[in-house]
C-alpha cells in the first residue's frame, strides 16, 4: 500500500481556489490603490453595512464584555487559561551554537512588530478563534495584535459582540469591522484606519482563503484551511455510540467536511452505521451533515492496525482520533496528522476548545508538511554570526573551493581580503578580534539566553524612617538574647578552621522539637532561608523538561527560582477574592501533572492560609510533590491548621518555614522544611557541602533555645494587624484578610502614586501585584500610627486622583 496508491482512493473535497482567486484579485488591487475608501465600499457590497470607519470604537468593545454571557465569559476565560500554557511551553529559548574557536552563531527568535488576525464571523461567529489565534501572537511577545471580522447587520454594524467581547476579554484594543478578502487587504496593504501588518493568521471562507494565497508575498500568512476534516482509527473496543457522534459532530462545520472511518472491525463498521442512522435524523445541522457524510466521506476496512496507521498517514487527516487498544502507543507512531485526539475521552470537540490545544490545523493533506497554528507563526529565528579574524582564516579554503565550483569570484575576494593567503593571522585574531572582543566585553559576559535581559528581584532597601516593605519582624532580639547569640557564635569562631557540621544534625533536632507533631530531626532539614530551601528542591524535583504549578498573585520567588533551575513555570489562577477554588486547583493539577505544586499558607502578598481540606486535595491529585510555604505561619489566626498535621499521610508533602518572621531573625537566613526523611535524602543530591555556616548554626540554635522570648511579639503583631485591617476598612477601603504579619490593601486606580506619596512622608510599603492594591507589613504601634497617618494624608489630598 503505497502513499500514491493510497491518496488516489481516498475521498476529499475538492477545494479549487481558482475562482475564488480571479474573483478578489480587483478587490485586493482596488485596496491596495485607494486603501480604506475601498474598504468601506467592499464592506457596503457585500456586508450592506456603510462605515465611516473600520475601526470599532473602544466602548463597543467594552459594551460586549459587559454584556457577555457569564457562562460563555466563564467558558472563554477557561479555554484561555488553558491555551495559554501550552503556548507557552512552546515558545524557542534562544541558543547559541560554538562552531570552532571564536566562531559562533545564535538563534535570536524575535517576534512580527504587529499581527493581524481574521475571525469569521458571517455565518457562523467563532469566539473560540479569537482565542486560538490572539493567544499565540500575545505568547510570542508581538506588540500590535488587530483583529478584523465582518460587520454583521444584526450588531449594528459591528462584529458579532461574541467576538468583540472575546477580543475585550483578551485585552485586544484594535478591531476592525471588515470581513472577506478586502478584510485581508487591509491588514496587508494598510489603509489610513489600519496600519498594515506583518502576519496575517485566522480562517475564513474560501475568498479569504484565496486572498492569504495571493497576498503571501506582501504579507506573512498562515497555513491555508480548507474544509475541516477528521479521520478515526478503530478497533472492537471502540463505543460505536462515539464514533457516530464525532462523525457527526465533524460533519455539522460544513457539506465538504470529510470523515473517514478507518477500522479492523467489519461489525464495528455496521453498528456504527446503524448509530449514525440513528444520530443524523435528530442532528441540528442534518442536513449539512446528511451532506459531508454522504458526499466525501467513507469507512476503510482494514486487516490491523498498521495498516490502519498507513491509510491515515497517507490521508494526512487534519484531525485524528485513536479509539483502540494501546491508543497511546498508536499515537506516538502516527507520522502525518495536524492533531491525535487519544482514547474515548478526548474528542475533537474537546480540541475545538479546550484542550488547550490550537485548533486552527492543516486540512487537506497539507499536514504531510505543515504544523498547526503556533508561537511559531509570530517569530522568526534570527541567525547572529560570530568569527574571529583566525575562524575566518580557518574557514578561508573551503570558501575558496566553494565560491571557485559557484564562480563566484567576489565572494572569494571578500574573505580573502580579510585574510590573504599565508598572511600571519594572531591566534587571538588580529585586530579584528580585538575589536570584537571589546565589542563582547561591552555587551557584558555571555550569559544564558533565557535570563538575558532579565532584572534581579529585590524589594528596594531604601533609608526611610519607617520601613514595612519586607514583611520583617520590627522587634530587634531581646539584649539578653542578643548576649547568648554573641556567646554562642564566639564558641564556634573557637573552631573556624574546621568545616561545621555538614548535615546540621544538631540544629535540625532543634527544629523538630520545635515545630512538634512528633518530627524527628531526619523529617527536617535546613538551609540559608527558605528561599534556599526551595532553590533546592526546584533543583531536585524540577528541573529542564518538568514544570511546576503556583496560583498568582503568590510569593514571586517562587517563579524566579523556577526559572533559575530551568523549571517551567504554570501559572495557576486564583478567584476574583484571591481564594482557591478545590475544584478548579486539582483540575489545574490534574491538567499540568507539574513536578512540584507551589501552596503558599498564609499566602503572600494576600495574607490568607488556605484551608487544609484544600491542600489535602492537593496532595491526594498531585503526581509530584506538593510544597506548602508556610513562612508565615505562626502569624495566622486561631483555626488555621498547619500541613504539618498531614505529613504522616502524605509522603510527598513538604512544609516550608523560616526563622525570618516570628523569630525576628530574617537577618541570620535561616530556612526549614519538614518532610519525610526519603524527600531529605533527595535534597543532599543537590545541597552545597556545608552550606550552613558554623556561625548561622550557632546562632539559629541560640535563637531557638529562647523561642518563647522571640515569639512574644508575635502576639502583639496579630493584634496590631487586626485593628488596622479594621481601620482601612473603616477608611472605606479594601483589605484582604490576613493570617501573616502583613496586610494587602486596595484598591487604588493609581498603587504608584499612593505609595510614592507614602513614601514621599517617610513610609516604605510594597508594591506587589496584584494590580492596583498595595502591602504593608505590620510594624510597631509607633510606626503603624506614622503609616495610618501618612495614608490619611494620601487619600485626603489625593482630591480623587490617586484614590480610588
Ligand atoms: N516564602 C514566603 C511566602 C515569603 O514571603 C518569603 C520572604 N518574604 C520567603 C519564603 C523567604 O524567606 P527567607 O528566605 O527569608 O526564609
Amino acid at each position: 500500500m503505497t502513499r500514491e496508491k493510497l491518496a488516489g482512493v481516498l475521498p476529499r473535497a475538492a477545494f479549487d481556489t481558482s475562482v475564488a482567486l480571479a474573483q478578489i484579485r480587483p478587490v485586493c488591487d482596488d485596496v491596495r490603490e485607494r486603501g480604506a475608501a475601498a474598504v468601506r465600499e467592499y464592506t457596503a457590497l457585500f456586508d450592506e453595512v456603510d462605515l465611516p470607519t473600520s475601526r470599532v470604537p473602544a466602548q463597543a468593545l467594552a459594551d460586549a464584555l459587559a454584556g457577555l454571557d457569564p457562562k460563555l465569559r466563564a467558558a472563554l476565560e477557561e479555554m484561555a487559561r488553558r491555551v495559554r500554557p501550552v503556548h507557552e511551553a512552546q515558545r524557542p529559548a534562544d541558543h547559541v551554537t560554538r562552531i570552532g574557536a571564536g566562531a559562533q552563531v545564535t538563534e535570536r527568535y524575535v517576534p512580527v512588530d504587529r499581527a493581524g488576525v481574521y475571525v469569521p464571523g458571517g455565518l457562523m461567529a467563532l469566539p473560540s478563534s479569537v482565542i486560538m489565534n490572539v493567544i499565540p501572537a500575545q505568547v510570542a511577545g508581538v506588540r500590535q495584535i488587530a483583529v478584523a471580522s465582518p460587520p454583521r447587520p444584526d450588531a449594528g454594524g459591528l462584529p458579532a459582540p461574541a467576538i468583540l467581547a472575546a477580543c475585550a476579554l483578551l485585552g485586544i484594543d484594535e478591531v476592525h469591522a471588515v470581513g472577506g478578502a478586502q478584510a485581508v487587504a487591509m491588514f496587508a496593504y494598510g489603509t489610513a484606519d489600519c496600519a498594515p501588518v506583518d502576519v496575517v493568521t485566522g480562517p475564513g471562507n474560501a475568498y479569504v482563503t484565496a486572498a492569504k494565497r495571493l497576498l503571501a508575498g506582501t504579507v506573512g500568512v498562515d497555513a491555508e484551511a480548507g474544509p475541516t476534516e477528521i479521520a478515526i482509527i478503530a478497533d472492537h473496543t471502540a463505543s460505536p455510540r462515539f464514533l457516530a457522534a464525532d462523525l457527526v459532530a465533524q460533519a455539522e462545520h460544513g457539506p465538504l467536511a470529510a470523515c473517514l472511518l478507518i477500522t479492523t472491525d467489519p461489525a464495528l463498521a455496521e453498528r456504527t452505521e446503524a448509530e449514525l442512522a440513528v444520530q443524523v435524523p435528530s442532528a441540528r445541522h442534518r442536513d449539512t451533515v446528511q451532506a459531508a457524510l454522504t458526499g466525501q466521506s467513507a469507512c476503510v476496512l482494514v486487516d490491523d492496525t498498521e495498516a490502519a496507521l498507513a491509510v491515515s498517514d497517507a490521508w494526512a487527516p487534519e484531525h485524528l482520533e485513536i479509539q483502540a487498544e494501546d491508543a497511546s502507543g498508536l499515537a506516538a507512531r502516527v507520522r502525518n496528522a495536524g492533531a491525535v485526539f487519544v482514547g474515548p475521552y478526548a474528542p475533537v470537540s474537546l480540541g475545538d476548545y479546550l484542550a488547550g490545544s490550537n485548533h486552527v490545523l492543516p486540512t487537506g493533506g497539507t499536514a504531510r508538511h505543515t504544523a498547526g497554528l503556533s508561537v511559531l507563526a509570530f517569530l522568526r529565528g534570527i541567525h547572529v554570526v560570530e568569527c574571529s579574524a583566525a575562524a575566518l582564516a580557518a574557514a578561508a579554503p573551503h570558501i575558496d573551493a566553494l565560491g571557485a565550483t559557484e564562480d563566484l569570484a567576489a565572494h572569494v575576494a571578500a574573505v580573502r581580503i580579510r585574510v590573504p593567503h599565508g598572511a600571519d593571522i594572531p591566534a587571538g585574531g588580529g585586530p579584528a578580534a580585538a575589536q570584537a572582543d571589546a565589542r563582547r566585553a561591552a555587551a557584558g559576559p555571555p550569559i544564558r539566553p533565557d535570563l538575558a535581559g532579565r532584572t534581579p528581584y529585590g524589594a528596594p532597601q531604601l533609608d526611610v524612617p519607617v520601613r514595612l516593605n519586607t514583611n520583617e519582624n520590627p522587634y530587634p532580639p531581646p539584649s539578653a538574647l542578643v548576649r547568648e547569640i554573641t556567646d554562642a557564635v564566639a564558641v564556634a569562631a573557637g573552631s573556624l578552621n574546621r568545616y561545621p557540621d555538614r548535615d546540621a544534625m544538631a540544629l535540625r533536632a532543634d527544629l523538630a522539637a520545635y515545630l512538634g507533631h512528633e518530627l524527628s530531626a531526619r523529617q527536617v532539614w535546613a538551609a540559608n532561608g527558605s528561599n534556599e530551601i526551595i532553590q533546592q528542591l526546584l533543583q531536585v524535583f524540577g528541573g529542564t523538561g518538568r514544570c511546576a504549578l503556583g496560583f498568582e498573585p503568590s510569593y514571586a520567588m517562587h517563579p524566579l527560582i523556577a526559572r533559575a533551575t530551568g523549571t517551567a513555570w504554570i501559572r495557576g489562577a486564583r478567584d476574583a477574592d484571591f481564594g482557591l477554588d478545590a475544584g478548579r486547583t486539582v483540575a489545574a493539577v490534574r491538567e499540568h501533572q507539574p513536578g512540584l505544586v507551589f501552596l503558599t499558607s498564609p499566602n503572600n502578598p494576600t495574607g490568607t492560609a488556605l484551608p487544609l481540606a484544600l491542600i489535602e486535595a492537593v496532595c491526594k491529585a498531585a503526581p509530584g510533590m506538593v510544597v506548602v510555604d508556610e513562612a508565615y505561619a505562626e502569624f495566622a489566626r486561631q483555626g488555621a491548621g498547619t500541613a504539618l498535621a498531614l505529613l504522616p499521610r502524605y509522603p510527598r508533602l513538604v512544609v516550608t518555614r523560616t526563622m525570618s518572621k516570628a523569630f525576628a531573625l530574617a537577618g541570620a537566613r535561616v530556612g526549614y522544611l519538614a518532610a519525610d526523611p526519603a524527600v531529605i535524602d533527595a535534597l543532599l543530591l543537590v545541597r552545597l557541602p556545608y552550606h550552613l555556616s558554623a556561625q548561622t548554626q550557632a546562632t539559629a540554635r541560640a535563637a531557638l533555645a529562647h523561642a518563647p522570648a522571640l515569639l512574644a511579639t508575635v502576639a502583639d503583631l496579630r493584634a496590631e494587624r487586626d485593628a488596622l485591617v479594621g481601620w482601612l476598612r473603616g477608611r472605606g477601603l479594601a483589605a484582604a484578610d490576613s493570617d501573616a504579619n502583613f496586610v494587602l490593601f486596595g484598591e487604588f486606580g493609581d498603587s504608584r502614586a499612593v505609595w510614592q506619596g507614602l513614601l514621599d512622608r517617610g513610609v516604605l510599603v510594597r508594591e506587589v501585584g496584584p494590580h492596583g492594591w498595595l502591602r504593608v507589613s505590620i510594624g510597631t504601634p509607633a510606626e503603624m500610627a506614622a503609616f495610618r497617618d501618612a495614608l490619611t494624608e494620601v487619600l485626603d489630598g489625593a482630591q480623587g486622583g490617586a484614590a480610588r
